[in-house]
Order: structure tokens, then C-alpha cells, then sequence
């Protein structure tokens, strides 16, 4: 039987682990791997059948090995990223550092692959990527209602993103319903001419369910 060549490589010939045949298919399967803020990347792993007794499996136990290998490089890739981003947003390192009570220069560390974040330190990166304002909530040591207004503030700032306004057009009606578990609201919007004649009229609605409000005594 003619060998294969990763198997000349590994300087393993591979043997069925039931019968002990070397008549053996393997079966390459490409995998990709892809953490947030990641590139995918892409892997390829072997499985084996056995064409005597055909049994199926990972043989020379090497997948385990070869997957949890491409997710930390994975994981480093992100973080590489993220921290790439963060400093491209112009936020500080020293700042991030102290907000999140970091050893200094352990930002540039983790970038440069010198040490590398513990699983809840990778969970910490991609939280802050996705909320950077939680920087802004851990600076002022978690306080309550700082919290909620930076928060809230992000979160208005997100949903005037999603409204399309243009300049020209007039609002002439708007509103907001709150009931106790959602938020409703709707804009008409008129588009008008160069004669200021109503070209066309175009209500927009938006609606937020299961959202739970607090009352706030102050
Ligand atoms: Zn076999």
C-alpha cells in the first residue's frame, strides 16, 4: 500500500486501533475556525476508516489537539485586532489599562503575543469591542447612574443611526409609546418639492419589545 504523504511526514503509518489493518481511507475534512473580530481561518483535520473492519475515527488522536491549537491562534488574532482597533479609535492604552485594572503595558503584551489573556481577559476584549463605552462605565468605578447614562446616551446614539433623516425632509408627526415592556415609535416624514408641494408622505415605525423599565428616584 502506498503511503501517504502526511503520514511519511508524521513518521506514522496509520493502523486501524480494532484490527490492526494499515488498509486505511482517510478522509480529509476542512474546518474554519473564526473568532469575533477574527478572520476565519481555515484548518484541515483527518478522519479514518478502516476498509477491513470499518471502523471510523480519529486514529492518530491528532484532531483535539489540531482544533483547541487553531482557536487559541484564533483567539490571539482577535485580540491582535481588537486592540489594533481600539488604539485606531485614538483610545489610550494606559487609559484602557486603568479602567480595567491591568497591569501596564499588558495591552501591548497581548498584542505582540508576549503573554496572552486568560479566557475571561479574551471575554473582557471582545466586550469592550463591542461596548466600548464600558470603558467609560469601569473609568468611574461602576457607579450606578453614571452607568446608566453613559449607557442610555450610547444606546440613543445607536438608534439615531438607525433612523434615516434627511435634512430636507419635515417631520410632521412624531411620537413615542412607552408601555411596561416595550417602546414604540413612529415618525411620518413628508418629502416636498423644489414648490414646496408634498412629493410624498412616508411613516416610519420603530418598535423595541421585552424591554424593562425601571422607575428612577433621585
Ligand atoms: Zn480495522
Amino acid at each position: 500500500m502506498m503511503k501517504k504523504l502526511e503520514d511519511v511526514m508524521n513518521k506514522k503509518v496509520v493502523i486501524c486501533p480494532a484490527c490492526g489493518s494499515d488498509s486505511i481511507e482517510t478522509i480529509e475534512t476542512e474546518k474554519t475556525i473564526k473568532e469575533p473580530y477574527g478572520e476565519p481561518l481555515r484548518i484541515s483535520i483527518n478522519e479514518y476508516t478502516c476498509k477491513v473492519c470499518g471502523i471510523q475515527g480519529d486514529f492518530l488522536d491528532n484532531n483535539d489537539q489540531i482544533i483547541s491549537t487553531a482557536i487559541e491562534s484564533a483567539k490571539k488574532n482577535s485580540i491582535y485586532n481588537i486592540i489594533e482597533d481600539l488604539s485606531q479609535k485614538k483610545i489610550s492604552m494606559s487609559a484602557i489599562e486603568r479602567a480595567l485594572d491591568l497591569p501596564q503595558r499588558t495591552l501591548s503584551k497581548w498584542k505582540n503575543g508576549l503573554s496572552s489573556p486568560s479566557a475571561s481577559g479574551v471575554t473582557l476584549m471582545y466586550a469592550v469591542r463591542t461596548y466600548p463605552w464600558l470603558l467609560d462605565v469601569a473609568q468611574h468605578k461602576f457607579d450606578p447612574i453614571v452607568s446608566r447614562d453613559v449607557h442610555i446616551k450610547a444606546a440613543v446614539s445607536d438608534l439615531l443611526k438607525m433612523i434615516p433623516v434627511i435634512q430636507e425632509d419635515i417631520f410632521t408627526e412624531s411620537g413615542m409609546i412607552a408601555t411596561s415592556n416595550s417602546l414604540f415609535m413612529y415618525i411620518k416624514i413628508d418629502k416636498k418639492d423644489q414648490n414646496t408641494q408634498i412629493e410624498s408622505s412616508k411613516r416610519e415605525n420603530y418598535s423595541l419589545k421585552d424591554v424593562s423599565f425601571t422607575e428612577v428616584t433621585e
